[in-house]
């Protein structure tokens, strides 16, 4: 069963135009997208209809097999601890640590806090930041601020997770071992959405690629070809 499929999508803010036209497209569990387009695209507009934070203005989204429009707003919180999401701007908080700010969607399940600094503390050092784990955000770089929010976004296991520009203030090299992290995650089972306007960079990595021209999503590259042994 797909994990997002968008039939027929259109999306409108008040009485402007279309900025998503037509939108038909499906996400199978465990496979990795990137979403292109310049900037004013649409990128964020769709990963925030994946995020539920906005709904189609007309068609039908459906997200784990629930068809968005009939739920309620129980039923759209759970389905969103479902989803991870990384924004551009990282969004951390700069008065915690690198460790409580990953830590904040664990406690509030109750988690006993042994256990939530032992998880968060593994995650961390998974990402690369186990020096770092009572580090404040503004004192990290922008790598490793970005990292924070990857963890963040993955702590609570979501079967989807959703990157909006994750690399866009970071160098090359960074960049591409950002996305490798993605790619790890993905090889443990986690669907991934990454939005980019950096084509080049998404060029170097072997998955299939939207881009969202005048509004309409297309397939520009497809899955990638299995290699043959003779
Ligand atoms: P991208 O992420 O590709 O840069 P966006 O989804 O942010 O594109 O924006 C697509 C278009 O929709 C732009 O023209 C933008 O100005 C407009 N837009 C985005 N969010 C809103 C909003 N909340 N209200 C009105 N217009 C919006
Ligand atoms: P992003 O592309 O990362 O969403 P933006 O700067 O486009 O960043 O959007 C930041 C916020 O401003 C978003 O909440 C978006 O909905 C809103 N926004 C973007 N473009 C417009 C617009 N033309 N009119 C009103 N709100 C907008």
């Amino acid at each position: 069963k797909p994990l997002v499929r968008f039939q027929d999508v259109h999306l409108r803010y008040g009485n402007g135009p279309d900025v998503l036209h037509q939108v038909n497209l499906t996400l199978e569990p465990g496979s990795f997208h990137f979403m292109v387009g310049p900037s004013g695209a649409g990128k964020s507009s769709l990963l925030r209809l994946m995020y539920l934070a906005h709904r189609p203005t007309t068609g039908r989204l459906s997200l784990f097999g629930r068809d968005v429009s009939q739920l309620d707003r129980k039923e759209t919180s759970m389905l969103r601890r479902r989803i991870g999401i990384i924004f551009q701007d990282f969004r951390l908080l700069d008065h915690l640590t690198a460790l409580e700010n990953v830590a904040l969607p664990l406690t509030i399940t109750g988690m006993p806090l042994e256990k939530v600094r032992r998880n968060v503390s593994e995650l961390l050092s998974w990402v690369g930041l186990a020096d770092n784990l009572d580090s404040k955000p503004p004192t990290l770089s922008g790598g490793q601020q970005q990292r924070v929010a990857i963890a963040r976004a993955v702590i609570g296991r979501p079967s989807l997770l959703l990157a909006d520009e994750p690399t866009g203030n970071l160098d090359d090299k960074i960049a591409e071992r950002l996305l490798f992290l993605f790619e790890e995650l993905n090889k443990r089972g986690t669907t991934i959405v990454v939005a980019s306007h950096n084509e080049a960079l998404v060029n170097r990595f072997n998955h299939p690629v939207f881009k969202i021209i005048n509004g309409e999503v297309r397939l520009i590259r497809s899955a990638p070809v299995i290699e043959q042994n003779t």
